[in-house]
């Protein structure tokens, strides 16, 4: 392979990726090919023999395209998706091409550095309280459950168990208490972790899918064993927060460790205009957020956060006899994460903060949460549109009734977002939500902006004109 190989080559992939990129306004804003079609395309027996570099893309390239979903576009509303800045992907194809294995500090100098500083970056943007310490991991999953783990790792300490050493059996209880409308994915970690996804106490929430203060204090009352609490910082439909102010010091009278699933809402705190949505978030023990929503770092990236350093590390430490040990003043990635070999994940991290700056961090969050309220406030003046939940962030819940001809309301909610995905011009997908299905439309992109927005009310009003009319006809 000469130079030259290698140059056409990655000057091809870049080529390909700005063409798709170049382009992704102007698409169906959905894939082509769903997940049947797609494995139609790729299924083949095992090749026997190689094929030249060049080619292997393009097929890739053929392949691929139809079934690629665009939240890269600036009318994808679909989940919570961050778009993939342009300055985070070309960092991370610079990460893939120098095959950093950001393992430890000797293997990584640069990678490891970057985190340490990074680390402190983030800890500024969100104003977390600056002795946390950071781990660069796969997205919020990844951090929930290392942040969980430390509490864990904590809370047995306290009463003396050395959880990381023997484990589970035999250890006293830990009593874990979580809002009702947490995210799925805090209920995996409990089950990765041996604390059992339904062995926790559930607290009633609000419309809003916030917890009851009332019922939190109640359910703490009785806690006589170690407490691990679980709050939010944007529920994944409403974007709401829960009560920090008055949680946080209930809980903590109690000893509890807090821990916050934050993997959009943590970034109020970059805004001047929505910090005071996660006002007393800081009173809390570890917080788990991602990199790849709001930041719009590509995916792969998200970052477990941890006052309490030293637990972080007991709970994340692997030793071997052919690694290194890092003096006090050397970071090792892999001790904040559950893995040893990976992707050097803070250059683009890094990429994206040098980018935006901290103001334009704000303008990205600022930016997307007016252009959920400019949706909002479009589709809440036609009649039959209903939005269900407070626009304090990125998140709008809808409901869509046709009171005149009867269809159900589920049945009118489920044609619009069949209708709006079909047409393409944005896509925006369904969840049930307080006993109700419901469109979610969540703005998690820097290129989406007030004139999109309007664009993208625009086509939601229509798909629900079409379904009504449609109706009436058949009545
Ligand atoms: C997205 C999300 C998660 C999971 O994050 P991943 O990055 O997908 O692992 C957890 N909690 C909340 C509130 C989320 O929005």
């Amino acid at each position: 392979m000469t130079n030259q190989d290698i140059g056409g080559l990655f000057a091809s992939a870049a080529a390909l990726a700005a063409k798709f990129r170049g382009g992704v306004d102007q698409r169906l804003q959905r894939p082509l090919n769903d997940y049947s079609a797609s494995l139609a395309t790729f299924k083949e027996p095992l090749p026997k023999e190689g094929m030249e570099m060049p080619e292997v893309l393009t097929e890739l390239e053929i392949k691929a395209e139809p079934g690629l979903h665009m939240p890269t576009g600036p009318r994808f509303f679909g989940w919570v998706m961050g778009g993939s800045h342009p300055v985070g992907v070309a960092t991370d194809f610079l990460t893939s091409a120098w095959g950093q294995n950001a393992g430890n500090h000797m293997a990584a100098p640069s990678a490891s550095a970057v985190e340490a500083v990074t680390a402190s970056w983030l800890l500024e943007l969100l104003d977390l309280p600056r002795e946390s310490s950071v781990g660069f991991v796969t997205g919020a999953t990844g951090a929930n459950f290392t942040c969980l783990a430390a509490a864990r790792s904590s809370l047995l300490r306290g009463v003396g168990w050395d959880v990381d050493a023997l484990g589970l059996f035999g250890a006293p209880p830990i009593t874990v208490i979580i809002g009702d409308d947490a995210h799925t994915t805090v209920f995996s970690s409990l089950q990765y972790l041996g604390l059992g996804h339904e062995r926790v106490v559930r607290i009633a929430t609000d419309r809003d899918g916030r917890m009851k203060p009332h019922d939190f204090e109640l359910a703490l009352q009785n806690v006589e064993s170690p407490c691990l609490v679980i709050l939010q910082a944007g529920q994944i439909n409403t974007g709401a927060f829960d009560d920090f102010e008055t949680l946080v010091p209930i809980a903590k009278q109690k000893g509890a460790w807090v821990h916050v699933d934050g993997a959009f809402g943590l970034w109020a705190r970059a805004s001047e205009v929505r910090r005071h949505l996660a006002d007393g978030v800081e009173l809390a023990d570890s917080w788990a957020t991602d990199g790849h929503k709001f930041l719009q770092t590509p995916y792969d990236s998200g970052y477990a956060i941890v006052r309490d350093e030293e637990a972080h590390r007991r709970s994340m430490s692997i030793t071997a006899s052919y690694l290194p040990l890092a003096a006090a003043h050397e970071r090792d990635p892999s001790q904040y994460v559950p893995e040893l070999s990976r992707r050097a994940r803070g250059f683009s991290t890094w990429a994206v903060i040098k980018h935006f700056g901290k103001s334009g961090i704000a303008g990205i969050v600022d930016n997307a949460c007016d252009s959920a309220d400019e949706i909002a406030t479009a589709l809440s003046r036609e009649p039959g549109i209903n939005v269900l939940n407070t626009i304090d962030l990125n998140q709008v819940v809808v409901s869509f009734s046709n009171p005149v001809y009867g269809m159900r309301n589920d049945d009118c909610t489920a044609s619009v977002i069949a209708r709006v995905q079909e047409n393409g011009e944005i896509f925006a997908g369904g969840a049930r939500w307080k006993g109700q299905g419901v469109m979610r439309v969540s703005v998690c992109n820097s290129n989406t902006n007030l004139r999109q927005a309007r664009r993208a009310a625009a086509a939601i009003i229509a798909a629900y004109r079409a379904v009504a009319k449609a109706d009436h006809e058949i009545a």
